[in-house]
This record gives C-alpha cells, structure tokens and sequence, in this order.
C-alpha cells in the first residue's frame, strides 16, 4: 500500500481558468522507505509537487493522499529540507538539531541528546556537535538541518534541492554520508534535484519530468549496487 498517492494532480497558481498549469497529469506512488529522486529542468514544477505532498499547496485538479488520507493541509508528519538551513546562530550545533523538538513538544530528554549525537556522528559532525553554526562550512551546515529534520523522526521526508549551493565534492560526500545514514535509519523520501548524478546515487527510484509544465516524461527505475 502506497505512502504517498497522487492521482490525476494538477494545478495551476493562477485560478482564472485558461492560466497556465504549473503541473498536471501526475499519477505517482511512493511506498514505504522508498527514496524518490524527482529531477528536471528548473520551472517544469518539483517544487510544486513537493509543496502538495506536504499540504503547504492544495492542487488545483486530482487528489494527494498520505496514508490513505487526503490530503487538506500542513501536516507535522512530513519533515522538509530546504536548499539553505537556517540554523539558529546563537545555538550551538547540538542545540540546533534539538531545537525542533523543545519547539514541538516543550522539551526533550536524554534520549533525544543520544540519537543526535549518534545522528550528528553518522554525518561526520560528532567533532563539531558544540560548534557554532558559522564555524562550520556550508556542506557541514546544511548536513546539520538534514541531521535536523531526522531527528524529528519524520514519516516522510521531504528535501528541496538540498544540495544545490554546495559545490560538487561536498555533494559527493554528503551523499555518501547520507547513503550511511539510510542504510541505518531507512526512511520514506521525496528528493527534488537538478543533478541527476545526486539522483542516480541516492534514489531507489528516479522520476524525471519535463520543460513542458508538469508532464511527467519517464519513471526510471535504478536498482545500482551502492558504494
Ligand atoms: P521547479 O521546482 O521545477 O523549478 P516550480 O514548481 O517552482 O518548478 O514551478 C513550476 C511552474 O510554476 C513554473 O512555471 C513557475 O513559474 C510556476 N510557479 C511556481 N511557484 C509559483 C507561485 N508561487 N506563483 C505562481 N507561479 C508559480
Ligand atoms: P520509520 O519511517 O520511522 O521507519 P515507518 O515507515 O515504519 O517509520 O512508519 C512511519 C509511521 O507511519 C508510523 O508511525 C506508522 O504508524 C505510520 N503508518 C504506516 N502506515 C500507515 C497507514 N497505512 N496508515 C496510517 N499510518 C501509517
């Protein structure tokens, strides 16, 4: 049973109806630990997908469902990384990574400290964990919102170019950070890149759309033994 169902989705930004559809036609399927790398030129609606699975947009046409349920809203079920990973300068990095869940549920125990030191150690962070954010390079920062977002532990998670601003040797070796992390703490993923390299190494299933607004061209499935 799927996750995340998508059928017949569409939607257009502008209601007057004649304006353009950012995305349309999308039927798509992510089961359970599955890592879904979405890629495509810029402007052909990643992002706009990515927004309705997590109820930040409702779409115009067709229905989204998560867990069976549609859905109609933001949910606090789906954790989302975006491109730049506004850590809180005056925490230190420990502190930023639980900082979400004192947010959440008002505090957080030593529990909550293990798994981020653990999490903070699968990224290569554990020299770092009582660093100030703007001590850490840009690929080690947006490795901590990562480390983040997971220690929320959320069921789906969602991540938006992560990557994009990092050169391409950080990128290679926070996706094989990553792939460790997976490997230990499998989760359910919505990947949005422009690099299909990132995709074919990360994604157990990559789905490549067009210039042509949300026409999803091809489903390529990638089964490669990982490094
Ligand atoms: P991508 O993430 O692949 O770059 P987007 O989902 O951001 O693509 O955009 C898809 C289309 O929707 C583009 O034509 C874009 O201009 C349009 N679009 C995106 N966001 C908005 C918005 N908030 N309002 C109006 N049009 C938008
Ligand atoms: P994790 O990603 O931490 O390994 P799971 O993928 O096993 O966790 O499940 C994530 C969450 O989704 C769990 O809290 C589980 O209860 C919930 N869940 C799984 N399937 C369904 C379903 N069909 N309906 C409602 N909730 C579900």
């Amino acid at each position: 049973r799927a996750f995340v169902r998508m059928t017949g989705v569409g939607h257009r930004y502008d209601p007057t109806p004649g304006s353009p559809m950012a995305v349309q036609g999308i039927d798509l399927d992510i089961h359970r630990h599955e890592f879904v790398a979405v890629v495509g030129p810029s402007g052909c609606g990643k992002s706009t997908l990515l927004r309705m699975v997590s109820g930040l947009l409702i779409p115009s046409d067709g229905e989204v469902s998560v867990f069976g349920k549609q859905v109609n809203g933001p949910r606090d079920d789906v954790g989302i990384v975006f491109q730049k990973p506004t850590l809180l300068p005056w925490l230190t990095v420990r502190k930023n990574v639980l900082f979400p869940l004192k947010h959440k549920f008002g505090r957080y125990g030593a529990a909550d400290e293990k798994r981020a030191d653990e999490l903070l150690a699968m990224a290569g962070l554990e020299a770092f964990a009582e660093k100030m954010p703007d001590e850490l390079s840009g690929g080690m920062q947006q490795r901590v919102g990562i480390v983040r977002a997971l220690l929320l532990n959320p069921d789906i998670l969602l991540m938006d170019e992560p990557f994009s601003a990092l050169d391409a040797m950080t990128r290679e070796q926070i996706g094989f950070d990553l792939l460790k992390i997976w490997d230990e703490n499998p989760k359910t993923v919505l990947f949005i890149t422009h690099s299909i390299s990132e995709a074919v190494l990360l994604a157990d299933r990559v789905l490549v759309m067009s210039k042509r607004p949300g026409s999803v061209l091809d489903l390529i499935e990638v089964d490669l033994p990982r490094p």
